[in-house]
């Protein structure tokens, strides 16, 4: 890309947007516009910033004329390719590209590239710290951690960049070639988005298009839509599996192994559930391909305690556990926390829908210890009648969070749990699933301060009823 002798047009003014207008102005482009739907705070500071360093903020009134002039989209994963604008680009010929893209570009050290539908940032939060328990200049990056525009320099040539790729980053990327990539599972997720599983299969497929015959592709046996991957890259596939003993990763005896080799024993690993393992096992995968020591990959386990909203003990209450998996933005997350969740449990789900059947939800919990759900949120009448059909039938439909979150706990015995797993986005009521989650600790909170109100008030003599 011949920086200087083009113009650049910034849609979407989040973390990503930020940094590659800070990128793009490092690097002497021609003249580098923001532009974002929203005018908000955040926006407005954002815009306030990046003018400093000589961008240009463009008005809605402005857009169209200015969007003439430019050269280059680099648009946020969070708008659609098919929004006006990137549709006004595609249709004048010119590119459009994401942040990441500019990232892969610029990047000149090796590159673990992580997708899947779930377990991306547990993947790569844990694998960074495994780099780093080995010695190496590791970076989280992507979708998750820092935008991959702003640690080129940081990491050099010797480090790894571990970057976190999402399907929305993957409709606008076309230059990276990652040393390692891996690809955790497919599900159903972003049929809003994406309109079809085929369409959203053949995006996650992407980030394999690029590898050669010297790269590796770390890949799930256990799942068909992963395992067909295999036939369409060059890269050498390695597998990792739960259920059998593949070319990679797998389960054996208690302990964590590789291509024959006890890793570390499967007690190191400190967090619960099979999907964890699995994840643990694709990092021990994309560790050991760059020659990792069986130690460091025991002592990075150890030592990882998770990321929040992942299936987090909050706190208790009145005998009652709170989990947050408020990060459980579709079904089969949810599923994974039935599943792995132990004790009986109340699960809150509901929000945002995402186009998805939410039967396999309630043929999970059949099996489980789930043993009432209450469902709130702006779908919870797709949820109910989805627990109808599978004849679930202990549920409480309430819309609005904060009391749902009240029911499940009345709802709930000492010794039980309350889940917020949610298996839907949050936007209906909440800017983010990190919001939902944070709103279920403080609804936690406000619970324990009135059950101490409750036991510390003075007591009515003689069971007299007060007036009123
Ligand atoms: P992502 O970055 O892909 O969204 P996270 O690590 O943030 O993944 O986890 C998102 C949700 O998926 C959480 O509810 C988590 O408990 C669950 N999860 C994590 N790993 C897996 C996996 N391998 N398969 C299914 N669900 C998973």
């Amino acid at each position: 890309m011949l920086f200087e002798r083009q113009n650049f047009l910034v849609a979407g003014l989040s973390r990503s947007g930020i940094s590659a207008a800070e990128y793009l102005v490092a690097r002497h482009a021609g003249g580098v516009y923001l532009y974002d739907d929203l005018d908000d705070e955040n926006v407005r500071a954002a815009k306030a910033k990046l003018a400093a360093i000589g961008c240009v903020p463009v008005g809605p009134n402005e857009l169209e004329e200015r969007a003439e002039k430019c050269d280059i989209l680099v648009l946020s994963p969070g708008i659609p390719v098919d929004h006006p604008l990137p549709v006004s680009f595609k249709r004048a010929g010119k590119r459009i590209v994401g942040e990441s893209e500019l990232g892969a570009l610029a990047l000149r050290c090796p590159i673990v590239a992580v997708t899947g539908t779930n377990g991306k940032t547990t993947t790569v939060s844990m694998l960074e710290g495994i780099f780093k328990a080995g010695g190496k200049n590791a970076v989280a990056c992507g979708n998750v951690g820092r935008p991959i525009t702003s640690c080129i320099e940081e990491l050099g040539e010797d480090g790894i960049a571990v970057a976190e790729i999402s399907s929305f980053q993957l409709e606008t990327l076309y230059s990276l070639r990652p040393h390692v990539a891996v690809v955790l599972n497919v599900t159903e997720d972003h049929l809003n988005r994406h309109y079809t599983f085929d369409n959203y299969v053949f995006l996650k497929a992407r980030i394999l298009k690029n590898s050669a015959e010297s790269e590796y592709a770390v890949l799930n046996f256990d799942d068909p839509v992963v395992r067909a991957f295999a036939e369409k890259t060059k890269a050498k596939a390695v597998w990792f599996s739960m259920k059998e003993k593949v070319a990679g990763g797998y389960m054996a005896d208690g302990y964590f192994c590789f291509c024959g080799e006890r890793v570390c024993a499967e007690s190191e690993l400190s967090l619960e559930g099979d999907h964890n393992r699995m994840n643990a096992l694709a990092a021990i995968c994309a560790a050991k391909l760059f020659g990792i020591e069986n130690g460091a990959i025991a002592t990075a386990l150890k030592n990882f305690r998770g990321v929040k909203h992942r299936l987090q003990n909050v706190g208790t209450l009145g005998g009652v556990t709170f989990l947050d998996d408020s990060k459980a933005t579709n079904v089969d997350s949810a599923v994974k926390a039935i599943g792995s969740v132990k004790g009986e449990t109340v699960i809150l789900l509901g929000g945002k829908d995402k186009g998805y059947s939410y039967e396999p939800l309630f043929d999970a919990i059949k099996d489980s210890g789930v043993v009432h759900a209450v469902i709130y949120g702006e779908n919870a009448f797709r949820i109910l009648n989805a627990a109808l059909k599978r004849g679930f039938l202990n549920v409480t439909l309430c819309r609005p969070f904060d009391l749902a979150v009240r029911v499940a706990y009345l709802t709930a015995r000492p010794g039980q749990n309350v889940l917020l797993s949610p298996a839907s986005a949050s936007f209906d009521a909440f800017r983010s699933y990190e919001e939902r989650g944070d709103r279920f600790i403080e609804m936690l909170g406000i619970l324990r301060a009135e059950s101490e109100r409750t036991e510390s008030a003075p007591q009515t003599a003689g069971g007299e009823l007060e007036s009123e």
